[in-house]
């Protein structure tokens, strides 16, 4: 327990003090106290299996006892120089993180945040193109700077002040809302459950796609285009996939247009989806930049942009890029403490084995009850998408949803949420859970769906 701060006086100084968004993800917040592996214990003492890891970002276990002593001691050491120094962390740093790329994507530049390194990665498309407009899909996020807004599509996010100049939006092949949702179109263990009446052929469903992107590429300005940016699967949109091959064409096209390919793994990369290290491998696809952040760290604040040595040299011709916490001791010696233990515990390898143990127990509950629409997702990153009915599609409502978080939430299981209508839950667990918390979560999902239809009985009569 943890006296020295009330729930309520929390919840007091959050309604004066602190920004009034966050606190609508729950009726009733958290205040949490500690945290260790994937459970998180409230200042009451209840303890929470941690499903959504701090929004997708804890990768390897909170407070992991080894990145926990490698940070203690770098505080020690040396908290802060300024990238005009070299300091040992750093260029051990890079050396370990280049060696996860594939040629050429050898140049790193250090930063804080997702939206930061969007920024950047924005930058380096217009300096190495000389073109101006961006694509980006529909339901994208790529972050909330001011300049990287025009290219996040969720229109919760969006004020209606012109963001982002030369942003583009294009449809977002989404395999469970588009025509072609057949039972063969996505890279996961778990397909839709309804085959597509209008369009037999996913293949030729994709044809269609990619007539449309094409239809964006060509009413960009001088139909050339600075560059397009891709989460390999969707995150906040609610782990949204892609037909299987889509972005390898799509790859094609904005080349063949001068533009370079943005992969922005910031929640899909170090190993997340289990099949590979990075999410753009699952698609078969070579990016010329490439953004990280979230589990990059753990949880602590550091991201990061990866390019080919040429693009990197466009930038360097162009404007002198300078970052004050970017590459900082601490953050760099997390950074490299988080790919040791990723290595060492075979976190990808548990990804892969307990995510695709976690996707097919949920496509069991999806079988079982109507209103849980779709699963899907690789390895540890998995959405529920919950429906009013399997034939409609429609979302649930968002109260009922928000009952259902809630009540999983009461019984110890934190889930995220995402989507247009917040009507998918996001399953992101640190990568080193287990199978036993995983029955776990999954027999508390499906009691708060009993009691969600038992509640919705009782009010019908
Ligand atoms: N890209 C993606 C795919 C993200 O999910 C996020 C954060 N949700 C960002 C970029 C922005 O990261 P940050 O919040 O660190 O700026």
């Amino acid at each position: 327990r943890y006296q020295s701060l009330t729930y309520s006086r929390a919840l007091e100084i959050h309604k004066q003090h602190l920004s009034p968004m966050v606190t609508a993800y729950f009726q009733k917040p958290l205040l949490l106290y500690q945290g260790h592996m994937e459970w998180l214990f409230d200042s009451e003492g209840n303890r929470y299996l941690d499903f959504f890891s701090g929004i997708v970002t804890v990768s390897v276990g909170h407070c992991h006892p080894k990145v926990n002593m490698v940070a203690q001691k770098q505080l020690n050491r040396l908290w802060h120089t300024s990238s005009v120094f070299f300091h040992p962390p750093m260029h051990e740093y890079a050396e370990k993180l280049s060696a996860l790329l594939p040629e050429p994507l050898k140049v790193i530049f250090l930063v804080n945040s997702g939206s930061e390194a969007n920024d950047l990665a924005m930058l380096m498309a217009r300096a190495h193109s000389n073109n101006t407009d961006i694509i980006s899909f529909r339901g994208a996020y790529h972050g909330c700077s001011p300049y990287i807004l025009g290219l996040t599509n969720v229109g919760t996010f969006k004020m209606e002040l012109p963001s982002g100049m030369g942003c583009q939006s294009t449809m977002c092949p989404d395999v469970f809302h588009g025509p072609w949702g057949g039972s063969h179109c996505r890279d996961s263990p778990v397909q839709t459950i309804r085959k597509c009446s209008c369009a037999p052929d996913c293949c030729q469903a994709k044809e269609q796609y990619i007539e449309q992107f094409q239809d964006t590429l060509n009413t960009s300005v001088a139909k050339s285009i600075a560059g397009f940016f891709a989460e390999p699967i969707q995150g906040v949109n609610g782990v949204v996939q892609y037909p299987k091959g889509f972005l390898k064409e799509a790859f094609k096209l904005v080349r063949e247009r001068g533009g370079v390919c943005i992969a922005d793994e910031v929640q899909t990369g170090f190993g997340r989806l289990g099949s590979h290290f990075w999410g753009f491998q699952t698609h078969d696809v070579l990016p010329d930049i490439v953004t990280m952040a979230k589990g990059i760290g753990n949880g602590f604040p550091m991201a990061a942009v990866v390019t080919t040595p040429e693009i990197a040299k466009s930038l360097a011709k162009r404007l002198l890029h300078f970052n004050t916490f970017g590459g900082n001791p601490v953050a760099c010696a997390i950074g490299s403490v988080v790919l040791e233990v990723i290595k060492e515990e075979n976190l990808q390898e548990n990804s892969q084995e307990v995510g695709t143990y976690m996707l097919l127990k949920l496509a069991k509950l999806r079988d079982e009850f109507d209103i849980v629409g779709d699963v899907r997702g690789k390895g540890l990153m998995i959405g529920i998408e919950m429906v009013q009915d399997k034939m409609s599609r429609q979302p649930l409502p968002r109260e009922e949803i928000n009952q259902i978080h809630e009540d999983c939430k009461d019984m110890g299981l934190l889930v995220g949420r995402g989507g247009i209508f917040s009507q998918t839950f996001r399953l992101v667990p640190p990568m080193c859970v287990t199978k036993p918390e995983v029955d776990f979560a999954v027999e508390v999902f499906r009691s708060a769906l009993i009691q969600h239809i038992e509640r919705k009985a009782k009010q019908k009569f």
